[in-house]
């Protein structure tokens, strides 16, 4: 028997309608690259929204065509966000970061019609452009009357908003439309397309804003740091409109003494980023502090928060902190460490070591843990497998790549490439992803766990480790330390020494390489593929 419901499509322009009915007044602050602070409301939006829907079709652009955006996080690049979407068309957030060959992979790979650049990228977009053939139009925004470019088919984007209608009629009436795209930025081998569906997305953003994951409510003063290029800002701009949350768009001012004026001057309440961000608003905030207590959830994912700067933020702030983990694959979110009742009468510093794991599978994600054979493994905390998911907003192949195993089990599980441990309450902690372990003497030596017991030393400001070939062992650890200003001079000796009292002898990394900087990827994740690389050709150690 079939259940008697409304076929009620999942799609992205009934998020936007909820914000306009109910939150029209709701305030959306973007700081623009030069400087001043642009502020419209919900309503603005959604008639801007409008507006651009009826601009992409003038550009020709047809239901399923790709639409490509080069930008930081500005109110513009909000409209994107849903105009593309409700027009039926699919967006296409290219990483700014990247290099243009890269881009211009991905740019190819996904066959993007029209491009849309905030015009403080444009010097970067052009060397993408030279190398593509696919792109019809270049439409630029944040453009000022002096720009000079040799791309034959630009024009501007206020130019077409002042002729467009603000009457539209959303354009999708299939949830299983694809929506967006993002491709990982290939940490770990060539960028692979992960194409959402307006279903997926609006699971994703329910799923998201239940009060056991991310939480997010009416009251709250939302600062996406994450930006939009890198796996769909986290979907907070979906999660914020669908709550009807105040939006702070911090633009190309991403350094930390603008992030934290914007976060005392528009009260920020949530503020999500990596944590290499948050590290810097700290160290900003040591030399000049200011209350930042306004914030009541810092939300960190991307790679996994050290504990030191979790306890740092709780103690020293008063900022409560959100660690998640979760991957493009995953739209993002996968796990949520929140405390669990029975923490509650932990002693602080046992409440931080729970959450510096990754933590709960968010309901709607299912989570298991298994071994080189497939089998699934106990969570108990102790043993060691590779992660899988399941779940409405999980991937079930990558675009334009049809039979992969693998990523994909016989059973409809996606292979992470993460490994970690579970324990009884379902907490995640990730040891390491499958690229990266370092396996010694048949043995698994786990980088994460040694970066972090690296970080939690006063002198060291950040650390990565990496397998290099070992003729007896077959990989060893290698350490490469940024060491803390100020703090005067760190010895290999004293760091050995103290990693000796935190983890077994044959972890103990055989070198320790000081640097002045360790190489980030675009989304500012350690570069261990560029790291082995330097190693290899002698250039590190
Ligand atoms: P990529 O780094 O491959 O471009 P993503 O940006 O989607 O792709 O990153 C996903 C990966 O980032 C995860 O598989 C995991 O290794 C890492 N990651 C994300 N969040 C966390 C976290 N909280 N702790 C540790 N690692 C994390």
């Amino acid at each position: 028997m079939q259940g008697l419901m409304a076929d009620y499509p999942l799609t992205i322009d009934r998020i936007l309608e909820h914000a306009n009915r109910i939150y029209p007044h709701k305030r959306i602050a973007t700081r623009l690259p030069d400087g001043t602070l642009h502020r419209y409301t919900y309503a603005d939006l959604y008639g801007r929204v409008k507006q651009l829907a009826n601009v992409l079709r003038s550009l020709g652009v047809k239901p399923g065509d790709r639409v490509g955006t080069f930008a930081w996080n500005t109110y513009q690049h909000l409209e994107l966000y849903y105009a593309i979407p409700c027009s039926g068309a699919v967006c296409h957030p290219l990483n700014i970061r990247l290099f243009p060959e890269q881009l211009a992979y991905m740019v190819n790979h996904a066959e993007d019609r029209v491009v849309f650049v905030d015009a403080t990228l444009l010097p970067a977009f052009e060397q993408v452009a030279d190398l593509v053939d696919c792109v019809e139009h270049v439409v630029l925004f944040n453009a000022g009357e002096d720009r000079k470019t040799h791309l034959p088919n630009i024009s501007l984007y206020e130019t077409w908003m002042a002729d467009a209608d603000d009457t539209y009629e959303w354009a999708v009436t299939d949830e299983n439309r694809a929506m967006g795209l993002c491709y990982t930025s290939g940490t770990t081998g060539k960028p692979k397309g992960a194409l959402f569906s307006h279903r997926s997305m609006v699971l994703h953003t329910f799923g998201g804003n239940q009060a056991n994951a991310l939480g997010l409510v009416e009251t709250d003063v939302v600062l996406p740091v994450v930006p939009q290029f890198h796996a769909m800002a986290w979907g907070l701009p979906y999660a914020c409109a669908l709550a009807g949350a105040d939006i702070v768009m911090p633009g190309p001012h991403l350094k930390p003494e603008a992030l934290a004026e914007l976060i005392v001057t528009e009260r920020v309440t949530l503020a999500g980023g990596v944590p290499t961000i948050w590290s810097e608003l700290y160290r900003e905030l040591k030399g000049h502090p200011r209350d930042i207590s306004c914030i009541r959830t810092l939300l960190v994912g991307g790679s996994a928060m050290p504990r030191a700067l979790i306890e740092a933020y709780e103690k020293e702030l008063g900022v409560s902190v959100l660690h998640a983990w979760g991957m493009t694959e995953l739209s993002p979110l996968g796990t949520v460490s929140r405390l669990q009742s029975n923490h509650r009468d932990l002693p602080d510093s046992e409440k931080w070591d729970v959450k510096a794991k990754q933590g709960n599978a968010a309901a709607g994600v299912e989570m298991r843990i298994v071994d080189e054979a497939g089998n699934e493994l106990p969570w108990d905390g102790k043993t060691v497998g590779e992660v899988q998911v399941r779940g409405a907003w999980v991937v079930k192949s990558y675009y334009k790549l049809d039979s992969d195993p693998e990523h994909f089990t016989p059973d409809g599980w996606f292979r992470t490439g993460d490994v970690g441990t579970i324990d009884p309450y379902g907490y995640l902690t990730l040891t390491d992803r499958t690229k990266d372990l370092i396996k010694s003497g048949g043995e698994w030596i786990s980088s994460v766990e040694l970066e972090n017991a690296l970080m939690a030393h006063a002198g060291v400001l950040e650390a990565a480790v990496i397998a290099i070939p070992d003729e007896k062992w077959g990989e060893r650890p290698l350490a490469v330390v940024v060491p803390t200003p100020d703090m005067g001079e760190v010895t290999v000796q004293a760091l050995r020494e103290y990693l000796a009292l935190k983890v077994t002898g044959f972890w103990l990394p055989d070198q320790i390489v000081f640097v002045e900087e360790i190489p980030r990827t675009g989304v500012g994740k350690f570069d261990k593929k560029l790291l082995r690389r330097q190693y290899a050709e002698g250039r590190l150690g």
